[in-house]
């Protein structure tokens, strides 16, 4: 490309989008962002319209939209939007060359969508686009020529792996996991674990709801799940072990046996820089890895025993349909619940096992038969919440 690569930021104010504008600060030369959007952060999002120049910015919250409204907040050469036709807006920008989707929840699905139609790059950050709908997102991608590159560390070290790797060279996909913060301990010292302790990640700075999953491994389930349809395998051929360094991102196992690794430090920006460049590379943002001290890698199989949701979030991905989609939100209640000190630790496991289930499966024939299952699983996880507690 002759001029900057031209960015839409979804999601600028979490963790991921923090870590995007580091990229963008530092690659400006490459990089320029247009339009960034945020749920209700406006101070936040206003600054960063600020100085980045953006000719549009979106407050999902109509609320947060107002109040910055009312403080003139936001410059005058930027457009401000709101709302989830502001995301999609946003997403259809016609200058935008790549959307970074980093918006939590559903939320991000149909300006997601949006973009892919509109034959944007689609660097996806957010899991429950491809949880939910990773047929109706494939193929619209297809369709339309539009690339999807993946910004999670896992699917972006599988989508770095498998360059130069023909689709049925593939034996597995080996997604690693850290183990999150109660990989030592015993299935009677989870049963009593606090918020506090579930919210200490031994190696990733997250925000709280990714942090739990990781503890409880929903968030790799999730990630098997994603894997699955980015790259188009059978359920079967995705599988996770644990690494407690965080240092091999993940590994593609090859028919010949041979196995291929992407490796950096534990920095989100690894994979966004990738993902915001490609197929360019420059300097990164993070230091790396320095051989000239000791690093150690080990690797460990998993004791579902343990990891209750991973079993489940497996069975979910082989059942397929909307079954992949009722794990994520009866998950999201569980998480919520449990955050809120209503239920135990182990407990989530529970609540996703029941709402999985009280729904049979179809195969959903469009987003909005997603959507529905979405909140119907959501209700149900409530309700049996609402009986454990009462
Ligand atoms: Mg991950």
């Amino acid at each position: 490309m002759d001029r900057r690569k031209r960015v839409v930021l979804l999601g600028a104010t979490g963790s991921i989008g923090e870590s995007a504008l580091k990229v963008i600060r530092q690659h400006e030369e490459q990089l320029e962002l247009v339009g960034a959007a945020a749920n209700e952060s406006w101070e936040k999002l206003a600054n960063i319209c600020k100085e980045f120049n953006c000719r549009k910015a979106c407050l999902h919250n109509e609320n947060a939209w107002k109040v910055a409204d009312e403080n003139g907040a936001f410059p005058t050469t930027t457009e401000t939007l709101s709302g989830t036709e502001g995301l999609c807006e946003l997403a259809n920008m016609p200058e935008a060359d790549i959307v970074l989707m980093a918006v939590v929840g559903t939320q991000g699905l149909v300006p997601a969508l949006d973009a892919l139609k509109a034959g944007k790059d689609l660097a996806i950050a957010s899991k429950e686009i491809l949880v939910l709908a990773g047929n109706f997102v494939m193929e619209v991608a297809r369709e339309s020529g539009a690339r999807i590159l993946p910004v999670d560390s896992e699917h972006n070290a599988l989508f770095q792996c498998l360059e130069g790797v023909s689709k049925d060279h593939i034996e597995k996909l080996i997604l690693t996991a850290s183990g999150g913060s109660f990989r030592d301990a015993s299935i009677s010292e989870m049963e009593n674990a606090t918020i506090d302790e579930a919210l200490k990640h031994p190696n990733w700075n997250m925000g709280p709801k990714v942090t739990i999953d990781s503890a409880t491994m929903a968030n790799k389930g999730l990630e098997m799940i994603e894997a699955r349809w980015l790259f188009g395998v059978e359920p079967a051929q995705v599988d996770v072990v644990i690494h407690r360094q965080s240092i091999v991102h993940s590994m593609v196992q090859c028919c010949d046996g041979s196995i291929l690794a992407q490796m950096s430090t534990p920095h989100m920006t690894f994979a966004i820089q990738h993902a915001l460049l490609y197929p360019d590379r420059k300097k990164g943002v993070t230091p790396s890895l320095d051989f000239s001290q000791a690093i150690s890698l080990d690797f460990e199989p998993i004791d579902l025993r343990k990891y209750r949701c991973l079993a489940l979030a497996r069975s979910a991905m082989e059942a397929g349909g909307v079954t992949p989609g009722v794990f994520n939100a009866a998950n999201e209640i569980a998480v919520e619940a449990f955050i809120q000190g209503r239920i135990s630790f182990l407990q989530i496991a529970s609540v996703i096992e029941k709402t999985l289930e009280s729904v049979d499966n179809v195969e959903p024939r469009s987003l909005d038969a997603v959507l529905e299952y979405d909140l119907l699983a959501r209700k149900l996880a409530k309700d049996f919440i609402e009986k454990a507690t009462a």
